[in-house]
């Protein structure tokens, strides 16, 4: 996914390079810049309603964002399909103008509609069927992602719209990546026990201590045996996590790709919730059909 968003501080979108060339898909993840929220550093591009941030400001936002994606036919703007995220594998189907499911995930062959996961750190996901004009756009974050919230949605296209996987196109856009997405061993055992591949998700740093690392013969003896010396850090790696249950499901690898964008180290043009703890606005990941 090349990187557009230039000096100019002008309202940018990312688009993936695995979805170019459907003519008939509009599609696009938000970047932080050229909005007109007053916090998160201003001039940001909000597109959730959070707590701290005028509502007037977020649907000119929207209004802006929607424009600049594409999602208009005369002027008029595509009914914009959000969802109230619960971090569940709950799948919808929109055919008309939804008002605001519960679910992570939005499926549609319906032309004229916008659908939209918000994120900031999690994962948003966006799969097109080529063949059959249908698409879908997910949410993913550790906990969507072991109740398998990608897979099932593949499940789902091929439920509504039979939709075969080796037709399937997929991007994940923006989000936190291994080197920021530091997590519990709990959650690491969450996986161990759904993925087998799951250790290829995980990896652990030492944690740099300088104190010890000026005085080891002070913990040396002090030391129970069969302890590491260092405290370890554990990282899921989330965007292999989707791509593996992508490629489980029969998506041929060629036809996935991955934002090498992560949130958390990208502030300057992403939101990412943990780096700016839980002060922060949300990024859009959208996909629609035109009529
Ligand atoms: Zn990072």
């Amino acid at each position: 996914m090349p990187i557009k968003v230039g000096a100019s501080g002008k309202l940018n979108i990312l688009r993936a390079e695995s979805l170019e060339g459907i003519p008939w898909l509009v599609h696009g993840f938000s970047t932080r810049v050229g909005g007109f929220s007053k916090l998160y550093g201003g001039n940001a591009l909000n597109l959730g309603f959070t707590k701290g941030d005028w509502r007037a400001d977020v649907e000119r936002n929207r209004e802006a964002f929607l424009k600049a994606v594409g999602a208009m036919r005369r002027e008029q703007q595509w009914p914009l399909v959000t969802l109230r995220q619960v971090h569940s594998d709950l799948i919808q189907r929109v055919s008309g103008v939804a008002q605001h499911p519960v679910g992570d995930g939005l499926v549609t062959n319906t032309p004229g509609v916008l659908l939209a996961v918000q994120t900031a750190d999690c994962l948003p996901v966006v799969l097109v069927d080529t063949k059959r004009r249908a698409l879908g756009v997910f949410h993913a974050g550790w906990r969507g992602t072991i109740k398998r919230i990608v897979e099932k949605g593949v499940g789902e296209m091929r439920r509504w719209f039979e939709s075969q996987p080796e037709d399937i196109r997929a991007a994940i856009g923006p989000g936190i990546h291994k080197c920021c997405y530091e997590v519990g061993e709990e959650v690491r055992s969450k996986f161990e026990s759904q993925f087998a591949y799951a250790a290829d998700l995980f990896h652990e740093i030492k944690e740099a201590d300088p104190i010890r690392d000026k005085y080891p013969l002070l913990f040396l003896s002090a030391r129970p045996p069969g302890h590491s010396e260092l405290p370890l850090k554990l990282f899921l790696d989330l965007v292999e996590a989707n791509r593996r249950q992508l490629l489980a499901v029969g998506v041929p690898a060629k036809s996935i790709g991955a934002s090498d964008l992560c949130t958390s180290c990208r502030r300057d043009i992403l939101f990412s919730y943990r780096a700016e703890h839980g002060n922060t606005g949300r990024l859009l990941g959208v996909a629609g059909i035109r009529g």
